[in-house]
Formats: structure tokens, sequence, C-alpha cells
């Protein structure tokens, strides 16, 4: 089969590999579109803190059945499905507590696990989840970064009360915004880019834009308080920070966005007994997949609309071009 091979940061090329065989409680899945992630581009960057290389890029992945492994009951081949990339190991303690999101051994499919950037890929029976036959398999691999969107705003408990400040107005923080909307939240987003604002404007939210008067901006808007809500989005360390000066005292902070390794982020330490914060990680996902499908589906998310589908075998020079200009599409997705 052919893949998309990235064996070390800066470095791609389309080759040629065995089509992989399902091994008990595992589904071959031919790849239909698999979504461009942040994360993506991290890897050939070299940002990426979980990948391993030589890796198969690409995790956002949506197909059709072609061949399972023994045990398996329920699916048909030829049924589309969205796949979910995360394994959890099952018996460390965040897997114990029902947190497998957060795995001390997890495994991702596109990071340490041949990704989506190929003719098949592998992933196990529970992973699968069935689609509708009408939703287009380009529109089914934007499941996954909704599934990011929708445990952020779990994470931060959006509701219809309060209003959410999105850091970050790149596809997560896009699909975070649509997220906290259907959710009934007020949405205020920033971001240094006019062009996304206008998108997260169509999409429904307020806009500022991210310049030194963006936390005097932000008190105007909340009468002197501050956000109730801030969920950052950027993978900026600089942006982490500035959360504590804008969220409102009582409120509380999700922090999505990825940093490399080892770079620190640090707090005034007052603010956080003066303003009681409350600041969360989010990881991944957690069973949101049938949810971020049926959303889907509704058709009430627009920007999965907006997505540019681009020729995977055309990677290598996509992801060379995306490392210039890293916003240069709102969204990309590969398709074969
Ligand atoms: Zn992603
Ligand atoms: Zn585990």
């Amino acid at each position: 089969m052919k893949a998309v091979i990235c064996p070390a940061p800066f470095e791609m090329f389309v080759g040629n590999m065995d089509r992989p065989v399902p091994g008990p409680n595992e589904v071959l899945v031919e790849v239909g579109a698999a979504g461009i992630c942040a994360g993506d581009q991290y890897i050939y960057g070299g940002k990426n803190p979980y990948v391993i290389y030589p890796c198969i890029p690409g995790h956002e992945i949506a197909g059709r059945i072609v061949e399972f492994g023994e045990n398996i009951q329920g699916l048909n081949e030829g049924q589309k499905v969205a796949i979910e990339p995360f394994i959890g190991c099952g018996t460390c303690y965040p897997c114990r507590v029902g947190k497998p999101n957060c795995c001390a051994n997890l495994t991702i499919i596109g990071n340490q696990l041949p990704g989506g950037y190929a003719d098949y890929v592998l992933a196990p029976v529970q992973n699968i989840h069935p689609v509708p036959v009408d939703m287009s398999l380009s529109k089914a691999s934007m499941a996954e970064p909704i599934t990011i969107a929708i445990h952020a705003c779990n994470r931060g408990q959006v509701t219809a009360e309060d209003t959410v400040l999105v850091m970050g107005c790149g596809p997560i923080g896009l699909n975070v915004i649509e997220i906290a909307r259907e959710r009934g939240a007020r949405v205020v987003a920033c971001d240094i880019n006019p062009a996304r604002l206008e998108v997260a404007r169509f999409l429904g939210a307020e806009t500022l834009l991210s310049d030194q008067n963006l936390l005097q901006n932000v008190l105007e808007l909340t009468n002197g308080e501050g956000m109730p809500v801030v969920i950052e989005a950027s993978g900026v360390a600089a942006v982490m920070e500035q959360t504590v000066d804008l969220v409102a005292a009582g409120g509380r902070i999700v922090i999505l966005g990825l940093v490399k390794r080892g770079t620190p982020v640090s707090f005034p330490g007052l603010d956080f007994t003066r303003k009681e914060l409350t600041i969360l990680g989010s990881r991944t996902e957690a069973g949101d997949f049938p949810e971020a499908i049926e959303l889907l589906y509704s058709g009430k998310l627009k920007f999965a609309d907006m997505a540019t589908e681009l020729d995977m075998w055309r990677g290598p020079e996509i992801f060379s071009q995306l490392a210039m200009q890293p916003d240069k599409y709102f969204k990309g997705i590969l398709i074969r």
C-alpha cells in the first residue's frame, strides 16, 4: 500500500509498504479522508512531544471497513466509519479511574502507531465508530477534532450561563467556538490573524484582536470582571500565561494547546488564591465520538463544511508549504 511517511522532522515522502493484516479484535479500514491537524504539522516540524519516528501521521481518519480480524461482530464490510485514534492501556491509574485519554502509556494512531495518511489503517474494533451512509468521508474525518472541542468544553463545564473566551482560532479553536455556541454560551474569540477572526464571527463568536489592548477590551466586555471561562487553543506559552489575567475570579481556565516538551509556563502565584483559580488541562477526548458524529450529521456545525480537500499523495509538498505558512488553510483534509 501507499503511505505518507515522516522519517524525521522536516522529511516526508510517499512510500510503499505491506498492506496491514488485522489481528483479533482489529479492523482494517480503507482510508477515504484524513485531516491535517496542528499535531500533524508539529510531527513534521519536530514539535510534537508524543510522536515516535518514523511515523505515518494522520489521526483524523474516516474510511470504509475492508477486513476484520477474528471475534468481531456487528460491523459490515463497506461500512463507513470514523476512527477514534486514542488507545489507553487499561491498567494504569488514569485508565482505572475512567480517564484513558490521559493514560500513562497512551498510544495514538498517527503518532506511535501508523496513521491515516495511507491506503489502509488498522484500528482496534472499540475505536471504530460507524457514520451514516450519506455522510461524506471528508466530513466524517472532522469527528475527531470535534471530540477535542467537546472534551475541552466538558472540562470547562461550559453552559448557556457562561461567557467563554476562546484564545486562538486555528481549526481546534474554531471547533471549540461552535461547540460552546451549541451549548448556548456567549463566545468571544481572539487571535492575531484577522482572517481567522472573520471565520470566528461567521461561526457565532464576538471577536477581539490579540494585541496589547486585549486585557482592557476583555474587561470592557465583561463589566470589569474578566471571563468566566477561558479556553486556550493556541499552543503558545505566552498566551497560556495571559489566561490568568483574562479569567474572572472564580472562573475556569482550560489549557488545550500543546507546547514543546520542557517549555515553562509561569503564573503570578498570588493569583491562584486571589482568584481561586481552576486551571484544567484538556487532553484528547473521552468517549465523545457518538456526540461528535451526531452533531456533524445534524448540519448545525458550519466549520466542517469549510475544509479544503487536498490530494493525499501531495502530502510531502503540502506539509513543506504548511511549515512556511501554517495557517494556509482554515482546515485541510487529505483525501485519496
Ligand atoms: Zn488532531
Ligand atoms: Zn493506561
